[in-house]
């Protein structure tokens, strides 16, 4: 069944200085799809996905999100932010803040949500996550996979209709990368629409709707995990596969 689009990218580009980093990146991202972004350091996945983010101004083209040009002038940005979320490979936790405070508080601010209805959320997201044993913790008492899974949790909260992933597994040592992965297949079957991008090939394989491999700014080839992984038509990307598989 074909859904309809939740984020359509047209002909997006991005420059540092004379730089082109991201040239005529056209991507259409269906509600509840699920979309690995692969590619070598360097080739634009994270400015991709700060720009979907707005953290970073495209220099040229489109990005809609349910129809709406979010780089058009009268777009409710405030909205915008506030329905697509985002998880860094550093975690960006709120050190000073308990594990609770920390997905408590953005709610509370960004939603205006009342501390109870905004305690409750927090506290059934992190069962899930299997962070409530560590509800009154600091930042610093967690391990990178725990701290991440709270990054996780503080994002889903929420409620995004868009979960944004660069390379969430990429700082934590390896014997903590399985849960974090673990944590964020049980999302993607909760529906959400989520873009991941990771060096995790398995995992991509695993939860994919769709994979998308960048090179040098663009998108080199686009498919199937099945596609990608087992047939690949790109020599570039039947080379860069070749060091992961
Ligand atoms: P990836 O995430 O695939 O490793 P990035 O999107 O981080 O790639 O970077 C793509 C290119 O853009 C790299 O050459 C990087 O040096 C450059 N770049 C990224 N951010 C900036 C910036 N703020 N200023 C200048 N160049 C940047
Ligand atoms: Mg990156």
């Amino acid at each position: 069944m074909q859904t309809e689009s939740i984020i359509e990218i047209k002909n997006l580009q991005k420059k540092f200085g004379d730089h082109e980093v991201l040239r005529d990146i056209n991507l259409d991202v269906h509600r509840g799809e699920v979309v690995s972004i692969i590619g070598r350091s360097g080739s634009g996945k994270s400015t991709l996905l700060r720009s979907i983010n707005l953290l970073e101004t495209p220099t040229s083209g489109e990005i809609d999100f349910n129809g709406s040009n979010i780089l058009a002038r009268d777009f409710d940005l405030q909205h915008y932010r506030a329905k697509v979320g985002m998880v860094f490979q550093s975690f960006n936790l709120f050190n000073n803040l308990t594990v609770l405070d920390n997905i408590v508080v953005p709610q509370q601010t960004v939603l205006k949500r009342d501390t109870a209805t905004a305690k409750q959320h927090a506290t059934e997201i992190l069962e899930q996550m299997g962070m409530a044993p560590f509800v009154n913790a600091k930042p610093a008492q967690l391990s990178g996979g725990q701290k991440q899974r709270v990054a996780i949790a503080r994002a889903v909260a929420m409620d995004p209709d868009v979960l944004l992933f660069d390379e969430p597994t990429s700082a934590l040592d390896p014997e903590m990368v399985d849960d974090v992965l673990a944590a964020m297949s049980a999302l993607a079957h909760t529906g959400l629409t989520m873009i991941i991008v990771t060096h995790e090939m398995a995992f991509a394989r695993d939860i994919s709707d769709r994979v998308v491999f960048m090179d040098q700014g663009v998108i080199a080839e686009d498919g199937s995990p099945e596609q990608i992984f087992n047939h690949p038509q790109e020599a570039r990307t039947q080379e860069f596969l070749k060091r992961y598989l």
